[in-house]
């Protein structure tokens, strides 16, 4: 079987090994390299987790986790760095803290139901344990001890180094400009350097660059838009900044405020963000959004931070890294076959939340399109067509 992989994100790269690996020949079409400073995979860290208040997030997430060890043991790489990651819930202010309580208890229920070990937190003692954390108007902490830090890029980069090992992969530095059908059934896809590239089966695993392709082909809509995202790193003065490194702080996501980030690793400084993105909201031409944020936004993210972490008081910023979400309405992924389109699967729409589950989730695409049986269900996750409006 030959199937052509459209991307060389996480997701292409994950497929392209496990396809080689379960005896596919794979052509990979990626024009900017393996974790490219354009691509959702091409900075330092992501959060790995199990705690999710979906239940099928909560069953990849899971997962994935021994996956990444696994896979890390096998390539000689450290995919994952397993220290815990800390939830931050707040005090009621309103509706949506009753939102995220629902959340977190829906996340205690999956890891009890998953058998994955959680501790739940009084303020007081988040304070004492981890004592760069200001506790003020929080109501809880949910550690989550088997979860922690992915290295994204670099497991981008080992996954697309092992694909090329098998012998079964071969790699286009082009983009696919359009994905061909006859008889209704997918063929093959042309590049942007002109090669037709046959194919029993296309993947598009191409975030948004893939919505298009689809798009183009289908005549409707994914629902998939993009939503810009940027990352900041800090130096943050000692001693207080001592309180910030990783053997004093676990990876963090601050529900109530929108804040996620990581401890100071020794080499990159402190890591932290919106998961919401503000760009939008302030106004912020999306399609600037290769560009670094504004001193306006960092100095608005650092306040913010600084409520939860006062050492960053005095916090002066290294490097931001900026993308764009290839973002649905609910955060849930699409990934499948296209409806009407055989031989045709998308993978993406992973709305900020989809480097975790990549082991998980792209074994068993790859499973399945080798005609085997996939270790989790996908189908809550089934491509939605819309129409166009
Ligand atoms: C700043 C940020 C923080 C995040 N934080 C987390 C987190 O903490 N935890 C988590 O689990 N997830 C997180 N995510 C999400 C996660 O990183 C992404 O979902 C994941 O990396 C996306 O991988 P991908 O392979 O789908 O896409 P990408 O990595 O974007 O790769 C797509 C690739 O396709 C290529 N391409 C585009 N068009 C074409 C074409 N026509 N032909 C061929 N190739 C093409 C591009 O060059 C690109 O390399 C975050 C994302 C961002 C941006």
């Amino acid at each position: 079987m030959h199937v052509v992989v459209v991307g060389g994100g996480i997701y292409g790269q994950t497929l392209s090994w496990r396809l080689a690996k379960g005896g596919a020949r794979v052509t990979q079409l990626e024009p900017l390299g393996p974790a490219n400073a354009l691509s959702g995979s091409g900075d330092k860290s992501r959060i790995v987790r199990a705690l999710y208040g979906h239940g099928p997030f909560a069953d990849t997430g899971a997962a994935s986790l021994p996956l990444w060890e696994a896979w890390g043991r096998e390539l000689g790489v450290t995919l994952v760095d397993l220290r815990g990651v800390l939830y931050l819930e707040h005090e009621r202010r309103g509706p949506a803290d009753d939102a995220f309580r629902a959340y977190v208890d829906g996340g205690l229920a999956h890891l009890a139901r998953l058998g994955r070990a959680v501790e739940v937190l009084a303020p007081e003692e988040i304070a004492k344990r981890w004592p760069g954390i200001h506790p003020a108007g929080l109501a809880r902490g949910a550690f989550e001890p088997g979860a922690g830090i992915g290295f994204v890029s670099r497991a981008t980069k080992a996954f697309a180094r092992a694909a090329v090992a098998t012998g079964r992969v071969r790699v286009v530095a082009a983009a696919a400009e359009r994905v061909e059908t006859a008889g209704g059934r997918v063929v093959g896809v042309v590049s942007s350097g002109g090669e037709r590239i046959e194919a029993d089966h296309v993947v598009v695993a191409a975030a948004l660059g893939g919505v298009a392709l689809v798009e183009a082909l289908v005549g409707a809509r994914l629902g998939v838009v993009a939503v810009p995202h940027f990352v900041s790193y800090w130096d943050v003065p000692w001693p207080e900044g001592r309180s910030l490194t990783s053997d004093a702080l676990p990876p963090f996501a601050e529900l109530g405020t929108g804040l996620y980030g990581f401890p100071d690793d020794g080499e990159n400084g402190f890591k932290v963000a919106w998961h919401e993105p503000v760009r939008e909201a302030t106004g912020i031409d999306p399609s600037r959004h290769h560009l670094p944020p504004s001193d306006e936004e960092l100095e608005r993210l650092r306040a913010a931070a600084e409520k939860r972490f006062p050492a960053l008081r005095a916090a002066r910023v290294r490097g931001t890294y900026q993308c764009r979400y290839d973002s649905t309405p609910d955060e849930n992924f699409q990934i499948g076959e296209v409806p009407g389109v055989p031989g045709l699967t998308f993978v993406g729409g992973m709305s900020g939340h989809g480097f975790k589950h990549a082991p998980a989730i792209g074994d068993a695409v790859a499973t399945t399109l080798l005609g085997g049986r996939s270790a989790v269900d996908l189908s809550t996750f089934a491509v939605r067509l819309e129409p166009r409006a």
